[in-house]
């Protein structure tokens, strides 16, 4: 019966992934009566990138097809490293991807007496201490995974005195680190999360939601699992780094005898030529290696947003990738996939140079303007036309001329004809140079006035089409080229002494001026088109008025080296 509803919903006729089979499992067998309640818990203390996007499409994803629901929790237990500013742009993210919470939208600050209560209910079942070792002797009697930690001399105790101290603790009596209340588990556990993991420590710092209410703090080990606990979820979706968490996480819900969700995880996002930690993409931006957090080349949302990436490209890149059990790295070419196929059915053709030549037809008279009638989108057919003026003057690309080309060139060279693409098939007559340099600087043409749409020759074909602007006409445009940001396809493996940041790519960023078609003129930022045969462009929010702005979002074909790039 679920099963039917469920097929409708899945958009590609794929097979289940694991984790859908797990959740139909537990369907099946009436674990929570059949409900799905799934949550997305980012922590505020950066911009969500495209691995969050994938998290929050699976989570709502699931949430939908199993006509469940999705919560959106910020997991905000740090004051130190969280602020307004992410919270707002986290939800800005998640709405412009298209997921809707409804009235469910929660903070772990929320629940912070409810935590303080549950800890107390630890220490009163002897399961959890006061510790007064600062945080590296802690660390430093850990052990490690073959050798057993030493247990804290504060282990033993009493309740009551563990009572006072938590409570003391919390009153603001003790500066900052001086105690940690600590789960009281096992030292010689062969899972290092299970030896006495610290729950609360004391930070007397102000928390963007709960002000000074607080002076000590969960752990997010301590918030998480009881968090998702109070809220229901059923099903706990996180990344394969909390498998090994998962232990202490069923530990905490049995001894504080609360509702225990399942917890399914699934391997991160990682993607070749990018890096994806919050902490290194805080790093870029601070040290201004990029213009902010939305800069077009971060691989956060809201640079993929001004990148001029759509909601519907994302989320079929999520589906498309799918959900793995083990660590893997998708290429970033698939992600321009997505995007290039998206804009291809939605994006407007204009036409711009980039890297312009100046053409004279000679035979066309000089001062007259004609017309051009052009096909806005071939694979839409809604989209309609638009005129395109053609005069004497016109600019190519340079790349699109040679003067002694191959066999093969089917472009613009001494003798040969082109068609330009909606208007007439010239040929090239002759050359202008620069004396000194020897740069070609003019072509001169011939064009066949019975060449044109509608004309007896519309049809003859030749063997190359080119774009072209009229020059008295093209509207000067700042192009921004962007290229991968490193120029590894693993920034995150660095040699020894090395960082991240030494594999950064110089050229990430080339700003040239495009001279495009008058028709861009009404273009407003966010709006894309494909400037025809360079690539898809998305109009930058710098843009003002006449001063149009273009961010490259990919070229047209799966190459980074050919014209313009
Ligand atoms: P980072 O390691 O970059 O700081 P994080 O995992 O600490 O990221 P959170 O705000 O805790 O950031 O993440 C919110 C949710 O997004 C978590 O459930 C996490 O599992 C998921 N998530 C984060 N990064 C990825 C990724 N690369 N792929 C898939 N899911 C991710
Ligand atoms: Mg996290």
């Amino acid at each position: 019966m679920q099963e039917s509803s469920t097929i409708k919903h899945s958009n590609s006729g794929r097979s289940r992934n694991f984790i859908e089979e797990s959740i139909e499992e537990d369907i099946r067998e009436g674990k929570n009566k059949g409900r799905v309640h799934t949550r997305f818990p980012p922590e505020p203390n950066g911009y969500l990138h495209i691995g969050h996007a994938k998290s929050i499409c699976l989570n709502f994803g699931l949430g939908a097809k199993y006509k469940g629901l999705t919560n959106l929790r910020f997991d905000d237990t740090n004051p130190v490293k969280e602020e307004l500013e992410y919270v707002d742009s986290i939800m800005e993210d998640v709405r412009w991807l298209g997921y809707d919470w409804g009235d469910r939208l929660y903070y772990a600050s929320d629940y912070f007496e409810q935590l303080y209560e549950y800890a107390v209910i630890l220490i009163k079942k002897g399961k959890a201490f006061v510790c007064d070792m600062q945080a590296d002797e802690i660390s430093a009697t850990r052990g490690t995974p073959k050798r057993p930690g030493k247990e804290s001399p504060y282990r033993n105790r009493s309740v009551a005195e563990n009572l006072d101290l938590f409570e003391r603790m919390r009153a603001g009596e003790f500066p900052d680190g001086a105690r940690v209340l600590r789960a009281r588990i096992d030292m010689a556990s062969p899972n290092m999360h299970m030896r006495d993991p610290i729950l609360y420590r004391i930070i007397h710092a102000a928390h963007h939601r709960t002000g000074d209410t607080w002076c000590i703090y969960p752990m997010y080990d301590f918030a998480h699992g009881q968090s998702d606990s109070i809220e229901r979820i059923t099903h706990s979706i996180c990344t394969l780094e909390f498998e090994v968490h998962r232990p202490l996480y069923d530990w905490l819900i049995r001894e504080i005898e609360i509702y225990a969700p399942r917890q399914i995880e699934f391997a991160r996002l990682n993607l070749s030529y990018t890096v994806m930690s919050k902490r290194k993409l805080l790093k870029l931006v601070q040290e201004g290696h990029v213009n902010g957090w939305d800069d077009p080349r971060m691989p956060t949302i809201s640079g993929l947003r001004r990148r001029g990436y759509t909601p519907d490209s994302i989320r079929n890149f999520a589906e498309l990738i799918g959900v793995a059990k083990r660590d893997n790295v998708i290429d970033v070419s698939m992600l321009e996939f997505c995007i290039r196929e998206d804009l291809n059915k939605r994006a407007n053709r204009i036409m711009g140079v980039l890297n312009p030549l100046r053409v004279v037809i000679d035979n066309f008279p000089e001062g007259v303007v004609e017309e051009m009638e052009a096909v806005n989108n071939p694979e839409d057919p809604d989209a309609g036309t638009r005129r395109v003026p053609f005069s004497r003057e016109i600019l190519i690309e340079r790349e699109d001329f040679m003067e002694d080309p191959p066999d093969k060139f089917f472009r613009l060279a001494p003798g040969r004809e082109v068609r330009l693409r909606s208007a007439y098939i010239v040929r090239c007559e002759s050359i202008e140079r620069e004396p000194v340099t020897n740069i070609v600087t003019t072509i001169h043409c011939t064009y066949d006035p019975t060449t044109r749409s509608g004309m007896p020759n519309s049809n003859r074909k030749v063997k190359g089409t080119l774009h072209w602007v009229s020059a008295p006409h093209a509207l000067e445009s700042e192009i921004r080229l962007y290229n991968r940001l490193f120029r590894v396809p693993d920034p995150d493996d660095t040699e020894e002494g090395k960082s991240f940041k030494d594999y950064l790519n110089p050229d990430s960023l080339r700003v040239v001026t495009g001279y495009l078609e008058p028709a861009i003129l009404t273009a407003k930022p966010g709006e894309k088109f494909q400037f025809e045969r360079v690539g898809y462009f998305c109009v930058d929010k710098d843009s003002s008025g006449t001063n149009l702005v273009f961010n490259r979002v990919v070229p047209l074909k799966d190459s980074w080296t050919k014209a313009g790039g």
